[in-house]
């Protein structure tokens, strides 16, 4: 079970097994989705423990073992270590170019010109990484 394409308003991120994504350990650029195979935590947004970021097999560590906290099924280095998250990586050119273009997401399209405008600035500039920081509400 799961979704192909959900949002984490947590992480202010499309998150699903349908959208394509980079593991989001620093250094490592995997190739994964956003799915809950690739969860920190194994649960939608992270669950109870998790950071809710993804990673690649080499990067999540089956922590069932830690008898102090039973059934965290999987975690990322930073959450296992009990430390501050990683960073989350940008989107990935090719999900970028997919929400530009799809008849899908007209609607967000038409909706959100301004993430619009970041999305298609984000694939055809030079290659350069923005550091996003982590937004709260307000
Ligand atoms: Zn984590
Ligand atoms: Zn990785």
């Amino acid at each position: 079970m799961g979704w192909a394409v959900g949002y984490d308003d947590r992480l202010s991120r499309d998150v699903g097994y349908g959208v394509p994504a980079k593991c989001d350990h620093p250094g490592c650029d995997a190739e994964i989705d956003r799915g809950l195979a690739h969860i920190c935590g194994g649960d939608p947004y992270g669950g109870e423990h998790g950071c809710g970021l993804h990673f690649c097999g080499s990067h999540l560590f089956m922590s069932g073992r830690r008898s102090e906290h039973p059934g965290r099924p999987q975690l990322c280095e930073a959450c296992y270590h009990e430390r501050e998250p990683f960073p989350q990586k940008p989107d990935v050119p090719e999900w970028l170019e997919h929400k530009l273009s799809a008849p899908s997401w007209e609607e967000w399209r038409t909706e959100h010109p301004a993430e619009v405008a970041a999305a298609r600035l984000a694939v055809s500039g030079p290659v350069r990484f923005t550091v996003f920081s982590v937004q709260g509400h307000e």
